[in-house]
């Protein structure tokens, strides 16, 4: 149909004072969500205006990982995103039909949409805009690239090699996109053991450097490795019960590591 012109996305134009992160990742189950969240926990608390748009199509877990259950409302032509632990959220989960129909969304659709939670959601002054992008290199993180050239790309991986080589692809995509790096994040680094000091290595080691290096390699330019979450139980639970881990015991290990990373960025 006929929509007329394209309204503007705000954080795309010259001189937007909000610092955009696309989180990325190789492949699914690494952690990219439980980042997000608990990265923008640890910016909300610290006082930053920040939003979090889950456009991962196919995992779309952070409404549950904030609590979030409300849907968006509309007023007038903006959606007024639901706001949780001072974080605005929206998911394209939020505008499924209800039940678990999975997304089917194929490439312009998926750009419509990209831009319509951009373009459309009312989300304020922010000084933090987080985007959980989908595993891989696919349809969203090109349209990212093009709808919003100044996103800065975080990439999580765990420490596993096979990991490592697929999230080094996923970021990889920068040099043709020319988008920033902003760096890469180890999850899963280790398990400590709940009797000793000693860290268990249970997906390996050295999968964050390797990536950060090789990134390093193919953009020319340093690509650090901004930190390593060790695995914690209680950061799975947050998940699923929808209360960050930086909130809820912003001293553990994992914690630390987390809010020592988004004071970094
Ligand atoms: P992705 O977004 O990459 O698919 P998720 O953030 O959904 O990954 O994480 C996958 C699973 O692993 C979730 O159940 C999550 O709670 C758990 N998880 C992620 N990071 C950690 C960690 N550091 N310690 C313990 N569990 C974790």
């Amino acid at each position: 149909g006929d929509r007329g012109p394209e309204k503007e996305i705000p954080f795309a134009k010259p001189g937007s004072l909000t610092r955009v992160f696309a989180v990325a990742s190789g492949k699914g189950g690494v952690g990219k969500s439980s980042v997000t969240v608990n990265l923008a926990a640890a910016m909300a608390v610290s006082g930053l205006k920040v939003g979090v748009l889950d456009a991962d199509i196919y995992g779309h877990s952070i409404p549950r990982m904030l609590g979030v259950s409300d849907r968006p409302t509309k007023v007038e032509d903006m959606i007024m995103p639901p706001v949780a632990h001072d974080i605005k959220v929206i998911s394209v989960g939020m505008f499924k039909p209800p039940g678990n129909t999975p997304v089917v969304w194929r490439g312009p659709m998926l750009d419509r949409a990209l831009h319509q939670f951009l373009a459309d959601v009312y989300w304020g002054d922010l000084d933090v805009l987080l985007m959980d992008l989908p595993p891989g290199t696919g349809d969203i993180a090109i349209s990212v690239a093009q709808r919003m050239p100044g996103a800065e790309i975080l990439v999580v991986t765990t420490p596993q090699q096979a990991a490592a080589e697929v999230a080094e692809r996923a970021g990889s995509i920068a040099t043709q996109t020319h988008q920033q790096i902003a760096g890469v994040i180890e999850n899963m680094a280790w398990l400590p053991c709940p009797h000793c000091d000693e860290r268990i290595a249970v997906f390996g080691e050295g999968g964050g450097q390797s990536v950060a290096d090789g990134l390093t390699r193919t953009l020319g330019s340093r690509v650090p490795l901004l930190g390593q979450v060790p695995i914690d139980l209680r950061l799975r639970e947050g998940g699923d019960n929808g209360k960050p881990l930086v909130l809820t015991d912003p001293d553990s290990p994992a914690a630390t590591e987390l809010r020592r990373i988004a004071e970094g960025l």
